[in-house]
């Protein structure tokens, strides 16, 4: 393919995928076969609404040495290892999307799936966990895409699509996501109303002393926060940006306030989660991470499975995540 028009599917596939909330902030990545040794490669770290077409990185397929002004995601080795796997693959799409990454984590044994389903998505897999960015990650994705499937499901990170073009690779995406939410297990009923009295005053109570707060009033994180229990860190991106938890804090809005100043983000029964961040990208990054991690929670309890990130993963995640973060912002 012409490097020009795979820059450009790129810019918009990156879109799109945002505009579809199948990827959140920078998470996720994108990349397209130029020939037999060369592929185009989504940025590290780059927002998609900020991504232009001289973002995009090229690299050698063999060598892995990269051409660009950006430094090529972090993920690499999982798009290098489905082009190196299928001669036939031209588009690969690496997702956090919610309900496969959830599915991931519990139940993916007994998935409800159609034979023309699973035609359709090309066949599916749930690899082994591996750190981001690690060879032990890239191995696992590796032995899974060699028995032939052209999805699979990372463990406790998310989901890696592969397909001849960027339209089928997109539906796919579309697809599976489709197919997982049926296999949620759990209810997300939520039986106790929250007031909307005490949901304004707490908010306002928030916002004097932090700029970017918010409320999530998903009914995921309602359930989660009515049903008292912290939610522990089960996808990286949560480890990364949150932490190993999500505790419940009640009483007083003293308390919560308290409470908020130390982590970015808490269950509050009656209410839902309150996140604060430093900026509003940030806020809503948290949003979005709070409430799948809610749909994960339920999911995984309700599967009887805990599938929990290990307390030394997590702190070492979240550690590199801040590190690389501060970088950027300066
Ligand atoms: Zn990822």
């Amino acid at each position: 393919m012409d490097e020009s028009i795979a820059r450009k599917l790129l810019v918009d596939t990156g879109r799109e995928l945002l505009e579809t909330g199948l990827v959140a902030r920078t998470w996720g990545n994108v990349s397209c076969r130029l020939d037999e040794y060369n592929f185009v490669i989504t940025p590290s770290g780059l927002d998609y609404t900020r991504t232009e077409e001289e973002d995009i990185v090229k690299m050698n397929l063999a060598s892995g040495e990269w051409q660009g002004i950006h430094k090529p995601s972090g993920e690499r080795g999982v798009h290098i290892a489905a082009y190196q796997v299928f001669p036939e693959v031209n588009f690969v799409i690496h997702t956090h999307q919610t309900y496969a990454s959830a599915l991931g984590l519990a139940g993916f044994q007994y998935l409800d799936i159609r034979k023309e389903e699973k035609e359709a998505l090309g066949g599916i897999m749930l690899a082994d966990y591996g750190l981001p960015g690690t060879k032990k990650l890239t191995n696992a994705v590796k032995e899974a895409l060699q028995t032939g499937v052209k999805v699979v499901l990372m463990s406790n990170h998310g989901v890696l699509i592969c397909g001849g073009t960027k339209e089928e690779t997109m539906s796919k995406a579309i697809l599976l996501e489709e197919i997982c939410k049926r296999n949620i297990k759990g209810s997300f009923e939520v039986t106790q109303k929250t007031k909307a009295n005490d949901a304004e005053a707490l908010l306002s109570a928030v916002r004097k002393k932090f700029q970017y707060a918010a409320l999530v009033q998903t009914p995921a994180t309602i359930v989660c926060a009515n049903r008292g229990v912290s939610i522990d860190a089960q996808l990286d991106d949560m480890a990364q940006m949150i932490g190993r938890k999500i505790s419940v804090v009640s009483g007083e809005v003293a308390n919560i306030i308290h409470a908020i100043e130390k982590v970015n983000a808490i269950l509050v029964p009656g209410i839902g989660a309150v996140v604060r961040a430093e900026s509003e990208d940030d806020m809503i990054a948290l949003g979005l991470l709070i409430d799948k991690a809610a749909v994960c929670s339920i999911h995984s309890a309700a599967s009887n499975v805990k599938a929990r990130i290990s307390v030394t993963h997590a702190t070492l995640m979240k550690l590199v995540y801040q590190m690389k973060y501060s970088k950027q912002k300066s």
